[in-house]
């Protein structure tokens, strides 16, 4: 069975988070698996971009980072597996490429994303997803 199994979140869409429940559970169902949920902030470049200054924004960044895991902290209880099964990660960086890095690390097994917001019904796979998909040495779970 599953020993690593790396749920990435986008705090931002409740709603995919919900699509995503029934398919985490059925797979810890067992209790053997770590599940490791991790949520990316959006990288420097996107604040500097903004024309936030790079002394002032380090600071932000701490907290934007402490925020994200506690309202991931949050989100996670939904899923309703024991907690000493559960870690929770917050990362700054693109979503994409801190997913693929957080499987190698935690040598995952198993990647359950959803495939992309609702309302963006034109493309079949959101820009993280695909990437997951074709990036990722373990199977991917592609929930819609
Ligand atoms: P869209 O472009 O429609 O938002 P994405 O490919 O970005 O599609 O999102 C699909 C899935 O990718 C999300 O359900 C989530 O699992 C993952 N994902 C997207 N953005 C993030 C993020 N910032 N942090 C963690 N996971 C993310």
């Amino acid at each position: 069975m599953y020993n690593s199994i790396l749920v990435p979140i986008d705090i931002s869409e409740d709603s995919l988070t919900h699509m995503v429940i029934p398919f985490v559970q059925a797979h810890t169902a067992l209790n053997t698996a770590k599940v490791h949920f991790l949520t990316v902030i959006p990288s420097l470049p996107y604040y500097s971009s903004l024309g936030l200054a790079y002394p002032v924004e380090m600071p932000k960044l701490k907290e934007f980072q402490h925020a994200a895991l506690a309202k991931l902290d949050e989100i996670v209880k939904q899923f309703k597996i024991p907690p000493d099964k559960i870690q929770t990660h917050a990362v700054t960086g693109a979503p994409k490429d801190e997913i693929l890095k957080l499987a190698d690390t935690i040598d995952a097994d198993l990647i359950i994303i959803a495939s992309h917001k609702p309302d963006i019904s034109t493309y079949l796979l959101g820009s993280n997803a695909a990437a997951v998909v074709r990036h990722a040495k373990c199977p991917v779970l592609v929930v819609r």
